[in-house]
């Protein structure tokens, strides 16, 4: 295993390391107070090809490798984790199960233009009833002569207040077990919510959806029936890589801006960071954070090799998710006062890391599952 990046490793990490500096840092605060998706931003990401990186070329992707996908995942994080939050929704979860299964038309229609980051898509798998234990959803798709018929209700589906489409996860009546449906947001009897009021990722808008007799044609279920669970299987690990390197980037933004303050805050005469006690608080959040990055790009190349990677992809996304939250907390103790004021970026860290605590996993969930892993 080698640690060096490559050149186009490196090279997609300045691209979007310069993306998020020039770009996002400047509106991230505003676009959290107005809570408002990041239209132009979420383009110009489209445009810089972020949505289409874990595609292949011949459906309009650029194929890369997960370890790249996350450094730009870091790099997006670190300028705003609501504008990374929505933006890898769509280039995983959003669009996945359409690139798997989805045929000509929902490839030409949706996909193709998901990925340039022209339509937006959502996915729908939590229910007021079920979260962690996704098992007790609710959602029935009928089956019916000429296709199948939707009704439930959905909620923290992220981008849906702005998507075109969904991939939702629902029961048929002649299965145990889930299935995933493709269903494009203008259909008869789609119910868009208003936006959950939400502590942190707020410019990452979410809302509840129902779905009152919504009529699938056949071709808008996606793969096979009862299938759903096994298919969410495929890119478990790599969701959890993903959330990983989200809580990465928002505490490097933290960890940074703590140093720097550390440098140029002057008290009793000297920068505060000539006191042991600041010093000790920075050295810790960088430790951390170098050794979150190893474990993730460890992760990160045993999926891009093939090999397992399941038990890997958890101890990555529980290590970094704590470690982003316990770095942005430590670094609003070095701003004090500074840290409590909207006006300074850290409050907005430590609001946001929490998030990366509860997508991909609840910290409870995957010890119980790393447990199982080793047997237990
Ligand atoms: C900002 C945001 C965006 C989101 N976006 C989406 C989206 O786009 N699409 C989507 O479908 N969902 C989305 N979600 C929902 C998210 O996936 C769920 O919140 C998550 O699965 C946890 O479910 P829950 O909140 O219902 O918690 P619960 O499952 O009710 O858990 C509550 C607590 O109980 C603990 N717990 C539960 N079961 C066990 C157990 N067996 N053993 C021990 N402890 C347990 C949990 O760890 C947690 O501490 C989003 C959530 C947020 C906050």
């Amino acid at each position: 295993m080698n640690f060096e990046l490559t050149d186009i490793q490196k090279e997609i990490q300045q691209t979007f390391r310069n993306f998020s500096d020039n770009r996002i840092k400047p509106q991230a605060m505003e676009i959290d107070i107005n809570k408002s998706f990041p239209h132009q931003l979420f383009k110009e990401i489209g445009d810089l090809g972020f949505f289409g990186m874990r595609y292949p070329e011949e459906v309009g992707g650029t194929g890369l490798d997960i370890v790249s996908y996350s450094l730009a995942v870091i790099e997006l994080s670190r300028g705003s984790l609501s504008v990374a939050a929505a933006c890898t929704m769509q280039s995983l979860m959003g669009t996945y199960f359409l690139y798997r299964f989805g045929n000509d038309e929902i490839i030409k229609n949706y996909f193709s233009e998901a990925i340039k980051g022209n339509k937006i898509g959502g996915i729908c798998m939590t229910e007021p009833n079920a979260g962690s234990d996704l098992m007790n959803i609710k959602t029935t798709a009928k089956v019916l002569e000429d296709g199948f018929l939707l009704n439930g209700q959905k909620t923290w589906v992220t981008s849906a207040p702005v998507a075109d489409f969904f991939t939702v996860l629902a029961r048929t009546d002649n299965h145990e077990q889930l299935s995933i449906f493709f269903v494009p947001t203008d259909l008869q009897g789609v119910l868009i919510g208003k936006s959950i009021e939400k502590m942190g990722v707020r410019a990452s808008i979410t809302s509840e959806v129902g779905f009152n007799d919504v009529f699938l044609p056949k071709n808008y279920l996606l793969g096979n029936i009862g299938e759903g669970t096994k298919c969410l299987k495929e890119i478990l690990a790599e969701i959890r890589i993903m959330t990983a390197a989200l809580a990465i980037g928002v505490a490097v933004a933290a960890y940074e801006e703590a140093l720097e303050y550390a440098k140029t805050r002057v008290q009793f005469g000297k920068p505060i960071g000539k006191f042991q006690a600041v010093q000790m608080k920075i050295a810790d959040m960088a430790v951390q954070i170098e050794m979150a990055k190893k474990y993730l790009m460890y992760a990160a190349y045993l999926s891009d090799n093939n090999l397992p990677r399941q038990k890997e992809a958890m101890i990555a996304k529980l290590y970094c998710s704590e470690m982003s939250v316990n770095v942005c907390d430590e670094a609003s103790r070095v701003l004090a006062s500074y840290g409590y004021a909207v006006e300074y970026n850290i409050e907005r860290y430590l609001r946001d890391s929490r998030f990366t605590l509860i997508g991909g996993g609840t910290s409870e969930i995957l010890k119980i599952n790393i447990a199982k892993e080793l047997g237990l």
